[in-house]
């Protein structure tokens, strides 16, 4: 536990660092599109400059981390956001002329986007430069001051991310604070124009309950349990690679991951066969690849551990896939099947966020929706197969934050799609122009023309009036 006086220091630290951005933008609130692109082009130069330092940093942090997956998913999928940034800000920033009622025109009428002005991120261990920066960059294309706070679990990428920040905005437009949950709360009880938090629901919640004292907007991306029903029409070899790989990336600790899968109950060995093979082509030998990623602390893997062994106390059969039995690799975790588990079990009540995988069986599609629908809203639902009528009924009757048919984990690498949760998963959206309106304050403006006269509408009101009132309701 920190002692009064360092918690009142970085208390004081933050506070300062807050006010050195506000009065920044109380003297220079309007920020052109040129500045705009500069801090975007910054961001692109820090990322190809830092690259191998980041592949090092998160395999540090995590014990392991596969080479190819902090490629992927911290540094081309955060240059895909920034590079989407840079072509449209520009686009994005302009006045949006939306129709005036024939009542109000000559008049005319508009949005205006507008820098809300200092931006909190609040992010989490498990992609640490992908959830930190691709936030950051319609932030800035919106024209923000930045304050970041990382995960105190990813130390080398946290302290990383602060020499990359601090290198490519020498002037402090963006900062970097480090520190533990005790600096997180303290971060979030900084009266931000907008706060943009990724984590577990459960932090989601008391950052809802901080920012409400200050009236601060917030963007909630959580976690929860994502399912993919595979229908009776689904191509099944194919739909078990997809699932392995959407749970084996970065060892299931993704957001998105599917959490569970539902599975027809006459598919139900077939699927199990697909998934084993899928598992053992793709990672042979998960003790010496270097493909396959570790668990991020022993007390994280010892949770996971924890959840297989309780469902095996009660007597549900857990399938171990590849070569679990001769795992010496520190920190690493073959994918594990869980058949059937009752909902009361651990690996259903809580968000998995490892390589388990419950399979459960059902014999109709209401029943598989009505099982998805008895839970939170996820923030992910997969759905696999050929069917259009069963594809139709699952989107419309399922509520999610976002959905990839016939695959895992794609819709989140698209900046045209808005990406958030809804309910338990979260609330509000970012990614291309979403996180640009996120971040801005899309502000209605309306012209009156000078040809108009209102004076007809002013007191002392009349018989007049209402005639004109009588006239205005046949046009609104
Ligand atoms: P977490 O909620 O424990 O921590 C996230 C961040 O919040 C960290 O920086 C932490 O220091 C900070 N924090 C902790 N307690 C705090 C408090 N009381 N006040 C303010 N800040 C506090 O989450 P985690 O374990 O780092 O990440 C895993 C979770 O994040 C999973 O639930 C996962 O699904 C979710 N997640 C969601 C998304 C998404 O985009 N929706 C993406 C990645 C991860």
């Amino acid at each position: 536990m920190a002692s009064k006086n360092i918690i009142q220091k970085e208390m004081d630290e933050l506070q300062a660092a807050f006010e050195q951005h506000r009065s920044a933008i109380v003297t220079n609130q309007t920020v052109g599109e040129k500045t705009r692109r500069g801090h975007l082009e910054r961001l692109s130069e820090v990322l190809e400059r830092f690259e191998d330092d980041i592949v090092k940093a998160v395999s540090k942090d995590f014990g392991h981390r596969s080479h190819m997956e902090t490629l992927f998913g911290e540094v081309v999928a955060t240059t895909g956001a920034v590079n989407v940034a840079k072509k449209y800000v520009g686009q994005w920033m302009r006045r949006r002329k939306v129709k005036t009622p024939l009542h109000m025109k000559p008049g005319h009428s508009y949005i205006m986007p507008q820098p809300l002005g200092v931006v909190g991120i609040i992010s989490p261990w498990n992609y640490p430069f992908f959830l930190s920066l691709s936030p950051l960059a319609p932030a800035l294309a919106a024209g923000n001051r930045v304050m970041i706070k990382p995960s105190e679990l990813t130390p080398h990428s946290s302290e990383l991310l602060d020499k990359m920040i601090r290198w490519a905005f020498p002037d402090g437009e963006v900062t970097v604070h480090l520190g533990d949950q005790q600096v997180g709360e303290t971060f979030s009880s900084l009266p931000f124009d907008h706060l943009l938090f990724t984590g577990s629901t459960g932090i989601g919640r008391k950052i809802a309950i901080a920012a409400a004292h200050n009236l601060t907007p917030v963007t909630l991306e959580l976690g929860g349990k994502s399912p993919a029903i595979i229908d009776s029409s689904a191509h099944l070899e194919k739909t078990c690679r997809s699932i392995v790989f959407g749970k084996s990336f970065n060892s299931g600790q993704t957001c998105v991951a599917p959490d569970y899968i539902l599975v027809p109950k006459d598919q139900m060995p077939n699927v199990v066969d697909y998934l084993q093979a899928a598992f053992e082509e793709m990672y042979p030998d998960i003790d010496s690849t270097a493909d396959y990623s570790a668990i991020i602390t022993e007390m994280h893997l010892d949770r996971l551990k924890n959840l297989v062994n309780q469902a095996q106390e009660k007597g549900i059969k857990t399938i171990s896939l590849g070569n679990q039995k001769s795992l010496s690799a520190k920190g690493k975790m073959a994918l594990t099947l869980v058949l059937n588990p009752d909902r009361n079990l651990g690996v259903m009540q809580e968000e998995i966020f490892g390589p388990i995988l419950p399979v459960i069986s059902y014999d109709t599609i209401e029943e598989a929706i009505d099982y998805v629908n008895t839970g939170d809203r996820p923030l992910a639902l997969y759905w696999f197969g050929a069917d259009k009528t069963r594809k139709n009924i699952v989107l419309e009757n399922t509520i999610a934050g976002g959905v990839t048919i016939n695959d895992t984990n794609w819709h989140v690498v698209q900046e045209n799609l808005p990406f958030g949760g809804v309910g338990a998963s979260g609330q509000g959206a970012y990614h291309g122009e979403s996180g640009f309106e996120t971040f801005s304050h899309m502000k209605p403006v309306f012209e009156q023309s000078r040809f108009t006269n209102t004076k007809i509408m002013h007191p002392p009101y009349s018989d007049k009036t209402e005639r004109v009132l009588n006239l205005l309701r046949k046009f609104i």
